[in-house]
């Protein structure tokens, strides 16, 4: 059987709106912190170390992560400027982290009419990293889980998993494709794994997930314009 072509599209800030609500929290947050007297901006940079290290630690994006980081910064500050730890305001940051999850899913601009276009030309898959049960739930409230022949909810999108979905489902990496927003989960595992790679720019991408091209890859400033690229190069 010859291989076939296929697509292989990322989730978060390529499909749905997620960093946004991270931004919102995390201003409300700064806003905060200030408030308590401890130094609201700086508290932001703290408060990223602490997420990508609980991010690390706990080998993907549990959704404990980020409520956790917002308390431990909040007791980081507590210890650095010898201030009571208030169990309130602590429940207050745990609380406006789980706030996050709870915000309706929404859709990318372009992305269900870009689905659409391709799915009747070929075989579309979704790779995502996350917590499993809430991709589930924000998969399920997108609408576009219909589109997609495979889901994949996995801990690290690097060469092993784009390979491991490319031979289980037998598409040639040659002719295929990976959409994403992030240069680290997307782009350059990609193009280390044989994929021709559309970068969507999303102005809130996490720090976190950009790094250095390491490739020739096409770049777009909106997915409605990823069916023309795909489709001119048959
Ligand atoms: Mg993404």
């Amino acid at each position: 059987m010859g291989k076939m072509r296929g697509c292989i599209f990322d989730f978060d800030d390529t499909l749905v709106e997620t960093t946004i609500y991270y931004d919102l929290a995390k201003d409300r947050f700064a806003a905060r912190m200030a408030d308590l007297g401890f130094p609201g901006e700086e508290a932001l940079d703290i408060l990223n170390q602490f997420d990508i290290s609980n991010v690390l630690k706990c080998g993907g994006f549990h959704k404990e992560c980020f409520p956790d980081a917002l308390v431990q910064t909040y007791e980081y500050y507590c210890k650095k400027f010898g201030s009571k730890l208030c169990s309130k305001t602590a429940k207050w940051m745990a609380d406006l982290g789980w706030w996050v999850f709870r915000q309706p899913t929404r859709l990318i601009e372009g992305a269900r009419e870009t689905l659409g276009v391709l799915s009747r030309e070929m075989p579309l898959f979704l790779a995502t990293k996350g917590d499993l049960e809430i991709q589930n739930h924000r998969l399920k409230e997108s609408g576009l889980k219909d589109f997609f022949r495979a889901i994949y909810i996995v801990p690290d999108k690097t060469h092993k998993e784009y390979t491991e979905i490319a031979s289980n489902n037998t598409i040639n990496p040659k002719e295929s494709w990976i959409v994403g927003n992030s240069m680290k989960g997307d782009i350059n595992p990609g193009l280390r794994s044989g994929f021709n790679c559309i970068h969507v720019f999303h102005h809130n991408t996490w720090d976190f997930e950009e790094e250095a091209p390491e490739g020739e890859h096409y770049s777009v400033k909106s997915i409605r314009e990823v069916p023309g690229i795909i489709l001119k190069k048959g």
